[in-house]
């Protein structure tokens, strides 16, 4: 990370054409309309690559259940956790999502979010997911920030299935996956790969489905127990495996072999009291780290990506400048976008946050509630 003193920043159309210190401006540039950053400092748009976004209700007895020792998985089989929102969100309308994420969405942009990966997965069925996934298309056609949506219909088994997991499983890749990728819903196929959610055997048979269709693959992997899911993402070259709080050594050896990304989600650690990504090993295997919030109704029910930024710091001891990047470059590197969203360079969209700090080791660690004060999305000025 590098930070630029008396810098200046030239964009035309939201894309930027310039960036570097002021006295170095090409003369072309010299009689721009100009915009004062105030002082402030001028950092690419912040990038939350892993949220749930769109979901109705929220969970906040379940909040203090788990304060008083009962456990997630003990809440879930109890019928609490995502099943709980699956029909909360079912029984909410299509205009009561996109209202309730669009104002998500104006609280983010504040913070100096521009870009916001948004899963499905509390439909579980056909109607539903798509419901979600077209809340997201509507949200990208009418409000700001970017939207980057991810089919999740592998995130439980639906209700109505009870104990049938290979018909639930049919239904996601004969009907969802396809009416999904016809409809133009999704760029991504996640799969909650977990003791209490998907097998590897049976997350292969969705991403396979998925793949076939030209849907890239996340994962949700190794979080409540190490069970392959790293390697499982290395070997259908997933763009992402998320969580990974109980990565294995093997683990991580294989996410540096395939290059796939490491997405933390310390605020899955904060509420959960439970260990962190080991950040540290993972990057010193050569594994780009990013950092997201996790935004969801049970386990991160905050979409705050600076305070994300600096719990990366304090409980993963990754440096400001790498939770920064990981924020920025590597998320959109994990919804492999790199080449346009994440950095000030020339070709890259002149997304950009002015944050009142001098620098961003500043900025994290002397966390406010709030520190931003511009946000532009390409070009355009959105807070
Ligand atoms: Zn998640």
């Amino acid at each position: 990370v590098r930070t630029v003193p008396d810098a200046a920043l030239v964009w035309r159309d939201g894309c930027i054409l310039w960036s570097g210190p002021r006295t170095l401006l090409p003369p072309e540039h010299l009689h721009a309309d100009t915009v004062s950053a105030g002082g402030g400092l001028v950092v690419p748009g912040l990038i939350d690559c892993h949220t749930h976004l769109a979901f109705a209700g929220w969970r906040a007895d379940e909040f203090e259940e788990r304060i008083l020792g009962r456990s997630y998985l003990d809440i879930a089989r109890a019928g609490g956790g995502i099943q709980r929102t699956v029909a909360q969100t079912r029984a909410a309308s299509e205009d009561a999502l996109f209202e309730r994420c669009a104002s998500h969405l104006r609280e983010m942009a504040a913070l100096g979010v521009t870009t916001v990966e948004c899963k499905s997965g509390y439909g579980l069925d056909v109607e539903h997911e798509v419901k979600l996934l077209t809340v997201y298309q509507r949200l990208s056609a009418t409000q700001s920030l970017r939207i980057i949506p991810t089919l999740l219909a592998a995130h439980a088994v639906a209700p109505e299935f009870g104990g049938r997991r290979n018909a639930y499983l049919r239904l996601v890749t004969r009907d969802i996956i396809p009416r999904v990728v016809h409809a133009g819903l999704a760029r991504f196929c996640d799969v909650f790969v977990e003791e209490a959610a998907f097998s590897l055997e049976e997350a292969r048979r969705v991403l396979a489905a998925a793949s076939a269709l030209g849907l890239r693959a996340k994962l949700h992997a190794d979080q409540l127990s190490d069970g392959g899911g790293a390697r499982l993402a290395a070997e259908v070259h997933a763009v992402s495996a998320d969580h990974l709080e109980q990565i294995s050594a093997d683990g991580i050896a294989c996410l540096a072999a395939a290059h796939v990304v490491a997405v933390s989600l310390p605020f899955a650690a904060l509420y959960l009291g439970a260990r962190p990504m080991p950040a540290r090993a993972l990057l010193a295997a050569g594994v780009p780290v990013a950092v997201a919030t996790d935004f969801n109704p049970g386990t991160a029910p905050s979409f705050h990506l600076p305070l994300a930024m600096t719990l990366a710091c304090t409980l993963q001891r990754m440096t400001p400048a790498e939770a920064f990047c990981g924020a920025t470059l590597v998320a959109a590197a994990a919804l492999d976008r790199h080449d346009e969203l994440g950095a000030l360079d020339p070709g890259y969209a002149a997304d950009f946050a002015v944050i009142d700090a001098p620098d961003v080791e500043t900025w994290l660690y002397h966390f406010r509630a709030n520190a931003c004060r511009q946000t532009w999305v390409g070009g355009q000025r959105v807070h």
